[in-house]
């Protein structure tokens, strides 16, 4: 008798729960579909509506430096304090960040921050094929624009900055050019005239809508008989045969395995599976100037800013900054008005119409790694959260891991680096 789609959402042994439909829950929920896993996919939301629909699109490729760095914390006493800086800590949780903050600094030691590279090194050298080929899988590869990006400096100081990151980058293999002025502007209809110069990073892209992109995954699962449940998992119990009973506001699901994807609200499902994890997040910010659309060109990220410009299908995008202000406070209004200012300041004759506002919560620990990979305690549970700046980034090449490890498999990638243990 055919099970009916009721029976299906209380789950059963078969059922591999995914918790959590943003990105990273939607690439791995596809890639199980595809291989016939019986899939659920559960979130409260609408698929993709939280941190991954308003990033700013880039696959940066490039970004093999952890920020816990020494040179961040060289440079932190102006990163905290400094009038228009691109980072800053709520007063109302600044007493909460600060072991969060404590682990950042030991996390920065230059052993560690080794390390650091090492790992997300080995997640980058194969993230940028990974997102092209689910892309392609999907039918999605007009979503995808792998044209590279570009990082603009204004003044002839940061212009040497950006030539002396081009040694480190080639060190590990990343190509990169130095554009003149004239060069630079030739490669973005909207950025403005009189820069000093521009790095561009040729094996970068951007996506044309990061929302899109979660809403089309989330179809074609549905389409391949994923099946997906609006609620809340509230409380995750393990089985004595290592299956697991989740139960959310209406009622209880029953699975065999079991994928941790709720970005930045992981933690406390983390803990009751025995691992206490030191998750919080740093917010971030967008603005949209939607009357920009369908640009064309490729992304313009500022040195001096600490900002990115992405032209997408639905306006120009302006994303970035930093803030420590926890799961619950409002967004702070005057980080919107320092992006416009951002905007009018970089693309100053472009129409931008109205401009949308947006704020989102990076999922990050201190170590700026993810966590990837099956619970020491129960293999059954699969961790995949913790992607910080890098989640559209990386979400496919997560998805590989995690079809591997699901499928009984070793992984193509040393997972020791993303332990949910390793703190
Ligand atoms: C301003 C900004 C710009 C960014 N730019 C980029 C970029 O250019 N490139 C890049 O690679 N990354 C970027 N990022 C980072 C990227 O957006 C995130 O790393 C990524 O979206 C995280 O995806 P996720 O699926 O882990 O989390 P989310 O998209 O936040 O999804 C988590 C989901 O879990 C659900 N959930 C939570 N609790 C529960 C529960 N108890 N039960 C069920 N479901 C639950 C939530 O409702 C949510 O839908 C940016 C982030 C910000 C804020």
């Amino acid at each position: 008798m055919p099970e009916t789609e009721e029976q299906s959402l209380s789950g059963g042994k078969r059922t591999i729960a995914i918790v959590g439909a943003g990105i990273i829950g939607l690439t791995i929920a596809r890639r199980l579909a595809r291989g016939r896993e019986q899939a659920l996919l559960i979130d409260p939301l609408a698929p993709g509506s939280a941190a991954s629909s308003g990033n700013a699109g880039h696959i940066a490729t490039e970004q093999i430096f952890p920020l816990a760095s020494p040179e961040t914390m060289l440079a932190a006493p102006r990163l905290l304090f400094g009038r228009n800086s691109p980072m800053h800590i709520r007063l109302e949780y600044a007493l909460k960040i600060a072991p969060w903050l404590l682990r950042f600094a030991w996390a920065s030691r230059p052993s560690a921050y080794q390390g650091g590279v090492r790992a997300l090194l080995s997640l980058q050298e194969k993230s940028l094929d990974s997102m092209r080929a689910l892309c392609a899988d999907e039918g999605l590869a007009d979503l995808l624009c792998v044209q590279g990006h570009m990082v603009v400096a204004e003044s002839g100081k940061a212009l040497r900055a950006l030539d002396a990151r081009r040694l480190p980058l080639e060190r590990h293999g990343i190509e990169s050019v130095l554009l003149a002025p004239d060069e630079a502007a030739a490669r973005s209809p909207f950025l403005k005239r009189g820069i000093a110069g521009a790095l561009l990073l040729p094996r970068t892209g951007h996506v044309l809508n990061p929302h899109r992109l979660c809403t089309a995954l989330h179809k074609r699962y549905g389409e391949a008989g994923g099946l997906t449940l609006r609620a809340r998992v509230e409380n995750i119990e393990t089985s004595d045969d290592g299956g697991f009973v989740l139960r959310h506001e209406a009622g209880a699901i029953e699975a065999g395995k079991l994928v941790l994807a709720a970005g930045a609200w992981s933690a406390p499902l983390a803990r009751q599976l025995g691992h206490a994890v030191p998750l919080d997040t740093e917010r971030g910010y967008h603005v949209t100037a939607e009357g920009a659309p369908d640009l064309g060109g490729i992304a313009v990220e500022s040195h001096e800013r600490r900002i990115i410009m992405t032209p997408m299908d639905c306006g120009l995008r302006i994303a970035g900054l930093v803030e420590f202000g926890g799961l619950d406070l409002p967004p702070n209004p005057r980080r919107h008005e320092d992006l416009k200012r951002h905007l009018r300041e970089l693309a100053p004759a472009l129409e931008l119409g109205g401009l949308s506002e947006w704020m989102g919560f990076r999922p990050s620990l201190p170590d700026m790694l993810p966590v990837i990979g099956a619970s020491p305690a129960n293999p059954n549970a699969i961790f995949a959260f913790g992607h910080q700046h890098l989640g559209l980034t990386l979400s496919a090449i997560t998805a590989d891991i995690v079809s591997e490890l699901v499928a009984g498999r070793t992984p193509p990638i040393d997972l020791r680096p993303f332990r949910p243990d390793r703190f």
